[in-house]
């Protein structure tokens, strides 16, 4: 089967129901596009889960702030078309901003409490609600059997993973691992903004991380490590640092002495124009 694209959420509901009518389990990738391999490799992932895979693309609006990089956003549909034909994907649902929110729309989807006011939540006001808002929708619009989040927006999959459990959507919510570039950059859409000097830099985010993790896992005190991986940060050029934290991997709670359960380092910081995430998962020794 080559790629459809389809635009309407009628047109979605349609091909859905005729795979569903041949019993075939669906999965759905939500994207902003601007494709790279990390998408990908979910795409692959859905392929494990299902026997039919959609990948929607849809910059959202209501998940950036006004002094946010919306309108400069990369928009690539052609150039995603062809990778996700090449990929083997079956159906690209690419909305309009009007298809998702037509006149009169007035619904608002947001996940309260220690999940949303921390990290990304506390660095990007409203940011989860734009997400959580998108996201129901996208799921209750194609209703597949699963959907895949990349863990490089960690964050995301956990509010993601809240909001469907409390509002009953029946979809399994499936994360996938972190791809990243050779030299350790985790893919992004956003790397496209990084000038070759910058992208040079880049990669000291992971090696900071994986420095961190590494000690953390052997009991090492935070405090200490998460100076020194600040200072090294803020030398390579990055500036400013949004935060660089270590939480529970479940419950995204502060740890700020001895990592002694599953946990989390997280990073988000500005480098000249974009602003780049990382995380890494510390698994105490
Ligand atoms: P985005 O288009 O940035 O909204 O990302 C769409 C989906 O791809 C999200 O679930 C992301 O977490 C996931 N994703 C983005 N970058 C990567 C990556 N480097 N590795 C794995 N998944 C990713």
């Amino acid at each position: 089967m080559s790629l459809t694209t389809v635009h309407t959420v009628a047109d979605l509901r349609a091909t859905v129901a005729n795979w569903r009518a041949e019993g075939l389990r669906v999965a759905l990738v939500p994207t902003m596009g601007a494709l790279h391999d990390g998408h990908i490799s979910l795409t692959h992932l859905a392929r494990e889960h299902a026997d039919r895979v959609i990948v929607s693309i849809f910059v959202n609006p209501t998940q950036f702030a006004p002094n946010e990089d919306f309108g400069a956003y990369p928009r690539t549909l052609p150039a995603d078309q062809k990778l996700l034909g090449d990929a083997g994907v079956e159906l690209c649902f690419a909305p309009s901003v009007e298809e998702m929110y037509p006149d009169g729309f007035a619904t608002k989807v947001s996940v309260d409490g220690a999940m949303t006011n921390v990290l990304c939540g506390a660095a990007r006001p409203g940011h989860f609600d734009g997400v959580a808002q998108v996201v129901t929708k996208l799921l209750l619009q194609a209703l597949p059997d699963c959907a895949i989040f990349g863990q490089k927006d960690y964050q995301q999959l956990m509010v993601i993973r809240r909001f469907s459990t409390d509002l009953n959507i029946p979809v399994e919510i499936i994360g996938a691992k972190i791809l990243r570039e050779d030299d350790g950059l985790a893919m992004s859409s956003r790397n496209r903004y990084l000038t070759p000097d910058e992208r040079a830099i880049a990669p000291t985010l992971n090696k900071v991380l994986g420095d961190i993790t590494a000690k953390a896992a052997t009991g090492a005190e935070l405090g200490p490590l998460l100076a020194k991986g600040r200072e090294d940060i803020l030398s390579a050029g990055f500036d400013p640092i949004d935060y660089l934290e270590v939480r529970d991997a479940d419950t995204l709670e502060l740890i700020s002495d001895t990592v002694t359960k599953p946990a989390r380092i997280f990073v988000a910081a500005r480098l000249g124009k974009a602003r780049l995430i990382d995380n890494h998962a510390i698994e105490p020794a």
